[in-house]
């Protein structure tokens, strides 16, 4: 019996939120003028916000910048900075990550990954961990360096589109990501999402897309689909 996971990779694989943290206070940095006092929030009050998915014009606002003017500037310039270097060199690996990835491909369930990054985001960090050993070549699913991005929501179904006539038929397969453009690629296209809560959403924001399971992490998410 052939089973597949797809798995996403910032959330279940990477811890992305002290990139996102950096970004933001270098923002409330340029953005704010010499004299102006700002509300710098701590890590966990800003993640949890991004977790609770409040707009980055809200963040702006919670931070001290009133003004419309200032909020747009900084959510354009958080936008324009969260994907670029230097900040990608604050991403963790979640510790758990590697024993789940080891555990489904001794169980001899065939592994791909499914992201939103571009390529040149993602390959150097597949070597940096040594997780290709998890991903041959045909089972990495990312966006082209040249990719025009529209939304998540609507690049990721593309993806899987592309994974379910590229891919070999298996018997079952599911989904495992952190947000509601995994659970919506999953669902456009028949596939059980499992999400996880080791990311950029929360319970409450996952609920609202019904996921077939929210679970705590990758470890979790592939014994769900093992005792399935
Ligand atoms: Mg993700």
């Amino acid at each position: 019996m052939r089973r597949r996971i797809f798995t996403d990779f910032d959330g279940p694989i990477m811890d992305v939120s002290e990139r996102y943290y950096q970004v933001y206070l270098y923002c409330l940095e340029k953005i704010r003028k010499p004299e102006q006092v700002v509300t710098t929030l701590s890590k966990s009050e800003f993640w949890e916000l991004k977790r609770s998915q409040v707009p980055e014009k809200e963040i702006a606002n919670l931070s001290g910048f009133e003004d419309e003017k200032q909020s747009i500037a900084f959510a354009h310039l958080r936008r324009a900075t969260v994907h670029t270097n230097p900040y990608f060199s604050y991403d963790r690996l979640i510790d758990i990550a590697i024993p789940a990835l080891e555990k489904a491909q001794q169980l001899g369930i065939d592994l791909a990954v499914m992201t939103m990054r571009r390529r040149r985001e993602l390959e150097p960090v597949l070597d940096q961990y040594n997780l290709r050993r998890f991903f041959s070549s045909d089972r990495i699913f990312c966006l082209d360096d040249d990719y025009v991005k529209t939304v998540d929501i609507q690049d990721k179904p593309k993806l899987m589109k592309m994974a379910q006539a590229d891919l070999p038929e298996v018997h079952h397969q599911w989904m495992i990501g952190d947000t509601e453009a995994d659970i919506i690629a999953a669902q456009t296209y028949g596939v059980p999402a499992i999400a996880v809560l080791s990311g950029i959403r929360n319970q409450v924001q996952l609920e609202k897309y019904k996921p077939n399971r929210i679970v705590t992490n990758l470890i979790c998410a592939i014994n769900e689909v093992v005792d399935l």
